[in-house]
């Protein structure tokens, strides 16, 4: 089975589901054999799943009895993904999302009413997504799983699996499991969230004084004169990887997506005592996560150890693996890749290639619109009002290359000569 990677069948994961009460033990009859690692991850996002249907809309009654059916799409491409390319721990991963998720406060930070959660140690988050982005994924898993692999760098959201449940009433919820761009252990001070589009991209200067979490947007950053400090040596590596990644996301026909970066500046530290963006936005505070992560209480609980367990029975390899132990601090797994390698960012730096006082978390989100018909309405629509150039919804070709140019653009020093112009 691992030597062929299967783009498209999902059903070799799938298992069928009783769910009786949210806290008791679920219930699981299986209708095909599966890898026990799943069976645990599923039992727990079908824990979560009331959570989840209530702040969508109060549609499942606390005592009713359910029967979720759970699948696995892709799986050996995602794990392929997940332990080849992203150098991710099956353990790590597993025992991080097995354990309860904490629901968003908010819920919903975009205007897609997607749903975020996030894994317990705050490394992966768990989106939900339409059925739509659903299936686009899947239609350019291959290019998708092609450019991971030719491109370790990648600032492409990380996808670790996909994911769908499926309840009583015939009610599907999709997601993906993707990586968190923002530390647990460092406060991001600032976040924008740039997609190289002036036109009604601000979020208000007032607003974002009172809420140090808020998303900024590109004419923030403008308007702050705001820079990436890199020095010509990660300017390039960074420029060339945007470029790359913006080529591949034009060849998917995909658009809307954005370069989110946090920021964080080393001088003033964590003394805030506020969670970066995501995490103030959607989580309790994170010193009540710290003391959970210090209980180990995942290492150590039955289910942990079983895990464990069959791990090392179903894979000789993975007994190498040295702790089953959730990190404290950062982890340390993102250190070979480049843009995730200074304390999970990247360290600003200046003309002389010499660290300065600021980290960057980077990453380019939300990779999953393809230009469809919706949006060349949109684009027909917004086009009348405002310079068709500078408006969100352009072509996916064009899209990418005003994406590129901006965030060239906005490096100190860069090709594009410094500032951007705001219009
Ligand atoms: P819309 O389509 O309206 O833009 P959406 O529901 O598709 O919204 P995203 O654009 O994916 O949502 O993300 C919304 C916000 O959530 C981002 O601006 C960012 O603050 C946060 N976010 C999304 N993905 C990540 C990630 N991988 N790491 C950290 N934060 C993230
Ligand atoms: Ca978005
Ligand atoms: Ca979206």
């Amino acid at each position: 089975l691992v030597g062929q990677l299967d783009w498209r069948r999902p059903r070799q994961l799938r298992a069928h589901v009783q769910h009786a009460h949210r806290d008791s033990h679920c219930h699981f009859t299986a209708q095909h054999k599966y890898s026990f690692d799943m069976y645990a991850f599923a039992r727990r996002v079908v824990r979560a799943i009331p959570d989840l249907i209530n702040s969508i809309g109060n549609e499942l009654t606390p005592s009713a009895k359910y029967d979720f059916k759970f699948k696995d799409y892709a799986p050996w491409v995602f794990r392929e993904l997940r332990e080849d390319y992203f150098q991710l721990d099956p353990a790590d991963y597993l025992l991080s999302l097995t354990a309860k998720y904490i629901l968003s406060e908010l819920g919903s930070p975009g205007k897609s009413g997607s749903f975020f959660y996030f894994s317990r140690d705050y490394r992966f988050i768990i989106k939900t997504i339409r059925h739509s982005e659903h299936k686009f994924l899947l239609s350019i898993l291959k290019e998708y799983y092609a450019h991971v692999k030719s491109n370790p760098h990648t600032l492409l959201s990380r996808f670790y699996g996909l994911h769908r449940v499926k309840l009583p009433r015939g009610r599907k919820i999709h997601f993906v499991i993707m990586n968190n761009l923002f530390p647990s252990h460092k406060d991001v001070h600032e976040t924008y969230d740039l997609k190289g589009s002036t036109v009604g991209r601000v979020y208000s200067e007032e607003k974002a004084k009172q809420n140090p979490r808020a998303v900024l947007k590109d004419l923030n950053w403008i308007n702050r004169r705001k820079m990436l400090e890199l020095g010509p040596e990660k300017r390039a590596l960074l420029s060339e990887q945007i470029r790359r990644d913006s080529e591949f996301l034009k060849t998917v026909y995909v658009m809307d997506y954005s370069l989110l970066v946090g920021v964080h500046f080393v001088q003033r530290g964590n003394r805030d005592k506020v969670r970066s963006n995501t995490l103030k936005v959607f989580s309790p505070s994170v010193p009540a996560i710290r003391r959970k992560n210090t209980q180990h209480k995942g290492a150590r609980s039955p289910e942990a150890m079983a895990v464990k367990r069959a791990m090392r029975e179903s894979d000789p390899k993975r007994l190498g693996s040295d702790t089953f132990n959730l990190p404290e601090e950062y982890t340390g797994d993102r250190q070979q890749f480049i843009f995730y390698q200074d304390e999970g960012g990247l360290q600003a730096t200046d003309e002389a290639n010499q660290a300065t006082d600021t980290i960057y978390y980077l990453g380019i989100i939300d990779i999953l619109t393809p230009y469809s018909t919706v949006k060349q309405l949109e684009h027909f629509w917004k086009g009348l009002k405002a310079d068709r150039h500078k408006i969100s919804p352009v072509p996916p070709q064009e899209y990418a290359d005003r994406f590129f140019s901006f965030m060239k653009a906005i490096m100190r020093g860069g090709d594009g000569g410094g500032r951007f112009k705001a219009e």
